[in-house]
């Protein structure tokens, strides 16, 4: 059986970042990387698409944008000398939310456009967001239960919490919109407390939807993401294995760990990295089995839906008609059975100047054929940008992450309620086994500034496991159950703790005292405080007998 120091499985960028690591940090370790699919990059895919120059330009059908906070990817970047470019995001953005009609605005953020949307609306949305901002401040994405809400957020959704604060329907739209885009995922599938801590992971939510200052699309990638496997790979030459699907691990306190691929081969090491989606990590078999949290957490962490789409045109008629490209929309439409597909788009051009939209589609459509879904998207553009979005039409191109191997959903997987005791362990070893891939990571969680810093947090734990400990960077340790102030975050004992909120209760004393103060202003024959009242008796009387106030 071939024998080596480190394996690490899958290659994306967490687990190319882990090799990469390991191998800055000590040369000489034996180290392989075993991959399932054909090829390296995970969930980032750049693809050739035909376009106005006629000879084709490359477009990410996976993780694509990067932002200004994102440092552990920003560093890879320079290291790796790949360029970034802004995202355009110049005129008008089209919103279509509460109803079917399309509204267009300016502002970064439809809850800040007040010309397109009533006071109403716009103070709705300015009051869910600086709500739902607020809460996730107080997170600690390494213990998410020291925040006293935390129990009442983990049982229950997003959607639920959207009904209890929104009053508009074009606020819960807006919600639901966000879901989709960052997570693929239905708010009504989500924890709370698992968004909150997304939220907090990223900087907040509209860090996470956002495309200008420290939003998540900011930059593209000048030839698209993959290059960053790809030039990882490169490097890692003949240690990265594909065609290597892992099917069973065999660990053990102290001794080596053994793993079986989907082939039957079988390979040794003495520490191992898991690079793969939690979803993935569900369908490995596991001797020892895995503990009851681990388990109840790989049965809970489910992949997003979207399909992600790519349009060329001849020409960028958005852009000349005063349109930034950027589209976000709840599909309401008044005919019967219509399923208007696009979740939001933004502008695509390349950095070699090819006109293009970019976008997501609801997972609804996933049973649709992929010429169907194109007559439908391309519809839906014309309905947003008129008819040259049909007329100007070169090519579309589109990527179903569902229906990818070792991947299962898109962008990203995330936790359903009453799960996050369970997702506090998603960094814990067990055994010779170490877990890395976005979404254990502490900072950008679910993008791929996180699937390196994960890649980072795990290649240190196995220097620190190896014995290695001078070449430790205790930076990267945060969050690791090597790090010193590592403790087991859990929800607190006493469950029955009142966390309703206490505007019930100052309502109610509110009213008795309002009512005390009446009674004593009545039975004493208080002249200011009678006249104070006397208005309301008025309308009461009136209301009551249909009479007016007998003078
Ligand atoms: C459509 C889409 C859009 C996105 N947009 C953005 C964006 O704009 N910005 C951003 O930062 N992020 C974005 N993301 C997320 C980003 O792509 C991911 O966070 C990142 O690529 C995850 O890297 P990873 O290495 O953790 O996991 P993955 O990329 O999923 O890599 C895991 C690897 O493990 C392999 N594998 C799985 N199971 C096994 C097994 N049993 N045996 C062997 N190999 C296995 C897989 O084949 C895969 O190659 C997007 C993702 C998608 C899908």
């Amino acid at each position: 059986m071939e024998s080596v120091d480190v394996i690490v499985v899958g290659a994306g960028i967490a687990g190319l970042t882990t090799a990469r690591e390991l191998l800055k940090q000590d040369p000489t370790l034996k180290v392989l990387v075993l991959e399932g699919k054909d090829r390296v990059g995970g969930r980032t895919l750049t693809v050739n698409v035909q376009t106005a120059n006629h000879t084709g330009d490359k477009f990410d059908m996976g993780g694509q944008w990067v932002g200004r906070t994102q440092k552990e990817l920003l560093a890879l970047l320079d290291e790796l000398k790949i360029e970034l470019y802004e995202q355009y995001e110049t005129g008008r953005k089209k919103a279509q939310l509460g109803n079917e009609k399309i509204r267009s605005y300016t502002a970064s953020l439809p809850i800040f456009a007040a010309g397109s949307f009533t006071l109403y609306e716009v103070i709705d949305f300015v009051r869910n967001i600086f709500r739902m901002n607020r809460m996730s401040n107080k997170i600690n994405v390494l213990d998410a239960f020291s925040w006293e809400g935390a129990v009442a957020a983990d049982e229950q959704s997003v959607a639920s919490f959207a009904r209890s604060i929104a009053l508009t329907r074009s606020a819960r739209d807006a919600l639901d919109i966000g879901m989709r885009a960052v997570y693929g995922a239905e708010a009504k599938r989500m924890s709370l407390l698992y968004h909150l801590l997304y939220c907090k992971s990223g900087g907040s939510f509209m860090d996470l939807i956002e495309a200008t200052g420290d939003g998540a699309q900011a930059f593209r990638i000048k030839g698209g993401s993959q290059q960053i496997s790809l030039k990882m790979a490169e490097a890692l030459g003949d240690r990265v294995r594909l065609r290597s699907g892992v099917r069973h691990i065999e660990t053990s306190e102290g001794g080596p760990t053994r793993v079986t691929l989907l082939n039957g081969e079988k390979l040794e090491c003495k520490r191992l990295v898991l690079a793969i989606p939690p979803n993935q990590c569900g369908l490995v078999e596991f001797s020892p089995p895995l503990g009851y949290l681990k388990r109840r957490l790989y049965d809970n962490m489910t992949p997003g839906h979207l399909i992600k789409f790519v349009v060329t045109y001849k020409s960028s008629f958005w852009r000349a008609d005063g349109n930034s490209g950027e589209i976000i929309s709840a599909g309401r439409t008044t005919i019967p059975g219509e399923i208007l597909p696009i979740v939001c788009s933004y502008d695509a051009t390349t950095s070699n100047g090819c006109p293009a939209i970019v976008g997501f589609i609801h997972a609804e459509l996933h049973d649709w054929t992929m010429n169907e879904r194109c007559n439908a998207v391309v519809k839906d553009l014309v309905r947003f940008f008129g008819s040259k979005a049909l007329s100007e039409f070169i090519a579309y191109e589109e990527k179903n992450w569902n229906k990818e191997p070792f991947n299962g959903g898109c962008p990203v997987d995330y936790v359903t309620p009453g799960n996050m005791d369970a997702f506090m362990t998603i960094r814990d070893m067990h055994y010779g086994v170490h877990f890395a891939g976005t979404e254990t990571a502490l900072v950008w969680m679910g993008y791929m500034s996180g699937a390196v810093e994960s890649g980072k947090r795990a290649a240190n734990e196995v220097l620190h496991a190896l014995g290695l400990r001078e070449r430790v960077d205790h930076k990267y340790l945060k969050g690791s159950q090597f790090s010193v102030e590592y403790h087991h975050p859990h929800p607190p004992n006493d469950h029955y703790v009142d966390y309703t909120s206490p505007w019930r209760r100052r309502l109610f004393f509110g009213t008795a005292l309002v009512f005390g103060i009446y009674a004593v202003s009545k039975k004493y024959d208080l002249s200011y405080t009678a006249r104070v009242f006397r208005p309301v008796e008025k309308s009461v009387f009136k209301w009551w007998t249909g009479m007016e106030w007998p003078h």
